[in-house]
């Protein structure tokens, strides 16, 4: 068993869960090759996966919600309680939040894990573990589209079509987005667009300028769109985002690119587009349960390759070929 659901525990009812499914997030990637994103630097062996469904094996004392049996997903952020960003309800910036899968703190990729009880989802039997392992990714979406409230009728632009943009894609129209035009530079992440809900989509030539990327945006959807959620994490993208947005509207950035950027901050303020941040998520697995086994969206769409626990290199290595969509690793296999 990982011992990182003690330290995960903050004194709440645990259970005990066998994981099932378990998806290969960039950040995943990005600790497996550079032993560090950002600040979070890896500096004794640890488990990676956040994005993660079980069964749930026993359960601990106080636990009165769910029963062994329970097929659950994880969310994988526990925060404190105690502090303002807690209390006011905003808990993703809980500066003590302990989160499976950045350092120190172990994530899923094993086959037993403890986890509170409270932040375990049950999945109704007609969703899959795999679906289960995606309602992180899809909480991402959630909130990106709450910060902006995507509506009835919005024109939504979606800069990068990799797993996160598609999952915001997904969600946006299942918010009643009518416009959906999703960007890249590879093809074959387009025609993902296209399968995921896109009504457009503009394959991005690497020498254009932000500008001409955003104009042919405009002349592809015939305005301009209200919201753009950049989920690529290329300057240029934002960059694009923000010429192409309409005067009042919103630039959500869910990349996460260079710790620096040269925008056009000019054009953003004088047109009152306003550039809007986005970390992880608040409250929003139980509404990326129901878009999911409602069938308001078909994550199923993403499931690209499946690998056993023992086959954990080769999952990582296809998740960083950029072949795939998502990678899922089946962690209910002991060898
Ligand atoms: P990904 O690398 O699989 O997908 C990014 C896509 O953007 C690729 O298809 C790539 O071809 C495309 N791209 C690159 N440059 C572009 C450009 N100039 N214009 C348009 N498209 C371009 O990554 P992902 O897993 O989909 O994640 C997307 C981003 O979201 C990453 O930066 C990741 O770190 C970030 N992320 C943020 C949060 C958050 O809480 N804010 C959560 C999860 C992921
Ligand atoms: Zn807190």
């Amino acid at each position: 068993m990982s011992k990182h659901a003690f330290k995960l525990a903050r004194g709440l009812a645990e259970v005990l869960i066998g994981v099932q499914s378990v998806g290969i997030c960039g950040s995943d990637l990005h600790f497996w090759t550079d032993g560090q994103i950002g600040d979070f630097i890896i500096s004794s062996p640890m488990v990676l996966g956040h994005e993660a469904s079980g069964v749930v094996i026993a359960i601990g004392e106080g636990v009165t919600d769910l029963q062994p049996g329970d097929r659950v997903a994880m969310e994988p952020g526990v925060p404190c309680h105690h502090c303002q960003y807690c209390k006011s309800g905003r808990y993703n910036h809980c500066p003590d939040v302990k989160f499976a899968s950045a350092p120190p703190y172990n994530g899923y990729l094993t086959n037993y894990v403890t986890h509170p009880a409270t932040f375990c989802f049950k999945l109704p039997d007609h969703v899959s573990f795999d679906e289960g392992a995606l309602l992180e990714p899809v909480s991402v979406a959630v909130h990106a589209c709450r910060r902006v409230s995507v509506g009835l009728g919005s024109k939504v632009l979606i800069t990068g079509a990799g797993p996160i943009g598609l999952v915001c894609l997904m969600v946006a129209k299942a918010c009643g987005a009518s416009v959906l035009i999703a960007t890249d530079l590879e093809s074959t992440r387009l025609e993902a667009a296209k399968s995921c809900g896109a009504t457009h989509t503009c394959l991005i030539d690497k020498t254009s300028t932000s500008r001409q990327v955003a104009e042919d945006v405009k002349r592809k959807i015939g305005a301009s769109p209200d919201i753009t959620i950049e989920c690529s994490g290329a300057a240029s993208a934002i960059s694009a985002g923000i010429y192409a947005t309409k005067s009042g509207g919103s630039v959500l950035m869910v990349g996460l690119g260079a710790p620096l950027a040269t925008l056009p901050i000019v054009d953003a303020s004088v047109r009152e587009v306003d550039l809007i941040g986005v970390f992880r998520y608040v409250n929003c697995f139980p509404a990326a349960l129901d878009l999911i086994a409602s069938g308001k969206i078909n994550t199923k769409a993403l499931l690209s390759h499946k690998y056993a626990l023992g086959e954990v290199l080769s999952a990582f290595e296809m998740a960083k070929s950029g072949k795939a969509v998502k990678v899922i690793v089946d962690c209910s296999s002991k060898e």
